[in-house]
């Protein structure tokens, strides 16, 4: 190890933890000096050798599945005393401060039932107390449903056997603390109580056309802070547009060869994706049907380390939606290309090994490296980078503080809609679970260290083995150190957040269980108690939300106009408005007027609802979905504060809103809308609105682009 790479090292490890960060420094903190001071500090430990283990890879995957061959048949003995005890005891006592009042817990709506009775493994400990009153000491088992783990399985089974919890393989018949689907929130369905780690609607909001939206809308409100995602357009219903735009921007500079990456709507893994450089080499059409794709900019000068193109994964933990609360890790992985990078041109346009970092596709290169080393080979730690850029000389806490601002930014422009979903499929007031999500963040270092994002994948893959040729033609699946290092990590410590004694305190508050003195004694959480605090590490995932609210709240406009939406969508369950609670919702915020009658504003409905439902086409619902509902609010804002610019335009409105809102109860909510009612609008009102005559959606991003135009050599690719 060179002297300045030993240098490097002893510097960042005597930077503060993280994790103790958290705790100690105050949200009100400046982005930069506080994201900065937290960022790269637990860098080091992550960055040893973990061949180091000396375990043997293959031999560990046998003793491994031997393990859990055992496993299994404790699991059944498990059930089957679980079984017997559920049948004495189906209930978990809690003893209530002061009182010597034992509270039976109950299962509340959505979730609150981290305390409910039938998870306990019922090991209950009488004590007395000092004062008389009777303490009643529960010894709680976490209990996971790991039966639609998936490909998580490995890595969840590591984890939870580090906790000390306890697993279900074939599921169980009473709840669990915490279920862990592989796919997605509806894996198991009718689950009442406990926590998921899929939210609902993940999965479709992270398709690469509704991440493109969701940050568009941003981009809209947000030009500046929105300028991580590489420009899109949205396939088919934008090839025009793409068309022009690329026309107009090689007419003004003809020395500019712009390249664009397109992409398939749902594919994931490289699948389907290919370079142009003239939009008349899209694919759009396949067989009879027209695909769903996002033609983006390509960044042609990113990072390159050993002249290889290379991403990052780094994964982060939706907690919450609300309150919100987001949790980064601190280490993530880099997957490297497979063949010397070299800027696009006609001729390499098609080599993917070059210009796609993706593992699944480079792993079938010759050229593929897998070692056992971090910091070595196609995969390697992201610390490893960081170690190698700051040796450099690179200010990789700069870099990682816009990291964590994009991750921040993206997550809050994901939030309004998947509230939407949240609520469709967990109802307030209905029992149900509540849920939290590890996401996989795909971003890209430019040359000149600004991040970029690629995507977000709703089911990061959490294999802890690799794919390895073992003879021509027949791989196997062996274990992959660097996986492990990072993926256990970020699921053991995702458990350890989600430990329901942790967030009994939260709970306790939202009981409504009366005066102070009826607070429920809190538990330590099952670290703590069973003695695992000391030998565990320290958290490996960093909450940077609501750490961060100062500095981000502000941009979080369209989950208010969500939750206006929300508010009158009428009908639990549904997605979509009707033209009744538009109308309501119309007539609750006083929008109407003398200039802006009722006609008019059913026409609005109409025009902009239509629209969205020929862009959408796999929706199940008729109405109007979120985002055309923040299109009418873009034009009511603009048609009220004609004079501002469109971010306060917004804002202006939002505030006329909630204060008409304010105080008015259930009472003004919408009655349940009928689908069929706009069938009495008729489009020959159109003529009324002439400024929606043409397509609103081309409008908008036509606006947007006239005040951003496409600045591709300027913009995303250049080299400082
Ligand atoms: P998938 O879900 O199929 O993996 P991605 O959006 O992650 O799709 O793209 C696959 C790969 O293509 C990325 O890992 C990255 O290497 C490359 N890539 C994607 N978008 C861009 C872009 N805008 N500029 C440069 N490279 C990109």
């Amino acid at each position: 190890m060179s002297e300045c790479y030993q240098k490097v090292k002893s510097e960042l490890q005597q930077m503060k933890a993280p994790g103790d960060a958290v705790e100690t420094e105050a949200s009100e903190e400046q982005l930069s000096p506080a994201l900065q001071s937290s960022v790269p500090a637990d860098v080091p430990t992550s960055r040893r050798d973990i061949s180091r283990s000396g375990i043997n890879g293959r031999s560990r995957s046998k003793s491994r599945s031997k393990a859990d061959g055992k496993q299994v048949s404790d699991m059944k003995s498990d059930n089957l005393r679980e079984k017997a005890t559920n049948r004495v005891s189906n209930e978990q006592h809690l003893q209530v401060k002061g009182t010597g009042k034992i509270l039976r817990s109950k299962c509340a709506a959505n979730g609150h039932v981290e305390s409910c009775p039938g998870q306990t493994d019922g090991k209950c400990e009488d004590r007395g107390r000092e004062d008389g009153s009777k303490v009643v000491k529960k010894r709680r088992t976490v209990t996971v449903d790991i039966s639609k783990a998936k490909t998580s399985l490995e890595a969840l089974k590591l984890s939870i056997r580090e906790l000390k919890w306890k697993e279900f393989p074939m599921g169980r018949r009473t709840a669990c603390d915490i279920y862990w689907h592989g796919v997605s929130f509806h894996d198991t369905e009718n689950i009442v109580s406990g926590q998921v780690n899929k939210f609902p609607g993940m999965i479709e909001m992270l398709r690469k056309i509704n991440l493109s939206r969701a940050v568009r809308t941003m981009q809209e409100l947000f030009p500046e802070e929105y300028n991580f995602y590489p420009r899109s357009w949205i396939l088919p219903e934008e090839y025009q547009l793409f068309s022009t735009q690329v026309r107009l921007l090689k007419d003004n500079e003809s020395t500019l060869k712009p390249t664009f990456i397109v992409k398939p709507d749902s594919g994931s893994q490289g699948d389907g994706i290919y370079l142009i450089r003239d939009p008349a080499d899209l694919r759009v059409i396949s067989g009879s049907q027209i695909k769903q794709a996002v033609v983006q900019e390509y960044i042609q000068k990113p990072l390159l380390i050993d002249k290889l193109k290379f991403d990052i994964r780094l994964y982060v933990l939706v907690r919450s939606l609300d309150p919100l609360e987001i949790y980064i890790a601190k280490e993530g992985l880099s997957r490297f290309c497979t063949e010397p990078y070299q800027e696009p041109c006609q001729k390499n346009l098609s080599h993917v090994f070059m210009h796609l970092t993706n593992y699944s596709l480079n792993v079938h290169s010759g050229n593929f490296v897998h070692s056992d080393s971090c910091s070595t080979g196609s995969k390697r730690t992201f610390s490893s980078i960081l170690y190698r850029l700051a040796s450099k000389g690179v200010d990789i806490k700069k870099v990682w503080s816009d990291i964590i601002a994009l991750v921040i930014k993206t997550v809050i422009a994901l939030v309004p809609e998947l509230k939407v979903y949240y609520q469709a499929d967990i109802p307030p007031g209905k029992p149900g679970p509540t849920c939290f999500q590890i996401l996989g963040f795909d971003i890209l270092l430019m040359k000149n260290l600004k991040p970029f994002l690629l995507e977000v994948n709703a089911n990061p893959s959490m294999r802890i083995e690799h794919e390895q040729e073992v003879s021509a033609g027949v791989f196997e699946y062996v274990p992959s150190p660097v996986d492990e290092e990072v993926k256990v990590g970020v699921i053991r410590d995702t458990l350890r957040l989600m430990d329901p004694a942790q967030r009994k305190q939260h709970i306790t508050s939202n009981m409504g269980a009366g005066s102070p003195e009826d607070a429920i004694v809190v538990e330590a959480g099952s670290d703590e108690k069973e003695g695992l605090a000391d030998s565990l590490p320290s958290l490996c995932l960093k909450q940077v939300f609501p750490k961060y609210t100062k500095q981000f709240n502000y941009l979080r406009v369209v989950e208010r106009i969500a939750a206006i939406f929300l508010r009158f969508l009428g009908v639990k369950g549904n997605m979509r408005l009707g033209p009744t609670g538009f109308r309501t919702f119309i007539r609750n915020c006083k929008l109407s007027s003398s200039s802006f009658s009722m006609a008019s504003v059913d026409i609005l409905y109409i025009d902009i609802t239509r629209r969205w439902a020929g862009t959408l086409p796999d929706s199940r619902e008729a109405g109007m979905c979120l985002q055309a509902f923040i299109e009418a609010f873009f034009y009511l804002a603009a048609r009220r504060f004609k004079a501002l610019p469109l971010r306060e335009q917004v804002s202006s409105l939002l505030e006329v809103c909630e204060m008409s809102l304010e105080g008015q109860g259930h009472s003004e909510k919408p009655r349940p809308h009928r689908t069929h009612a706009h069938a009495n609008l008729t489009s020959a009102h159109s003529s009324a609105l002439p400024m929606l005559n043409s397509p609103a959606l081309m409008r908008r991003h036509q606006d947007h682009l006239r005040h951003h135009p496409l600045q591709l050599s300027a913009k995303g690719n250049t080299d400082n």
